[in-house]
């Protein structure tokens, strides 16, 4: 059985980030850029370490990391709506 499923990520101020797979259930800490299946910022090809911005409100959503040789944005908890799954 999966248990994964898309999700949309939005900024505080409303704008939608991100639709993404997340794999297995609990809280969204870091989005492996390869899995995004909607990308509203342009994180593929960000740089390693930048920090990129909502395109609305100009806000850090959080840094690139590469987490197992693979580019991760590890979310900026205070700047996204909660998500619950
Ligand atoms: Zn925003």
């Amino acid at each position: 059985m999966r248990t994964g499923k898309i999700i949309d990520i939005e900024c505080k101020c409303g704008y939608r980030l991100f639709r993404y797979y997340k794999a297995g259930k609990g809280r969204l800490i870091k989005v492996m850029i390869s899995r995004l299946t909607e990308d509203y910022v342009g994180l593929q090809g960000a740089e390693t370490h930048s920090r990129p911005q909502c395109p609305n409100c100009h806000k850090e959503i959080g840094i690139i990391r590469m987490i197992h040789g693979e580019p991760a944005l590890k979310l900026n908890q205070g700047r996204i709506q909660p998500i619950r799954i």
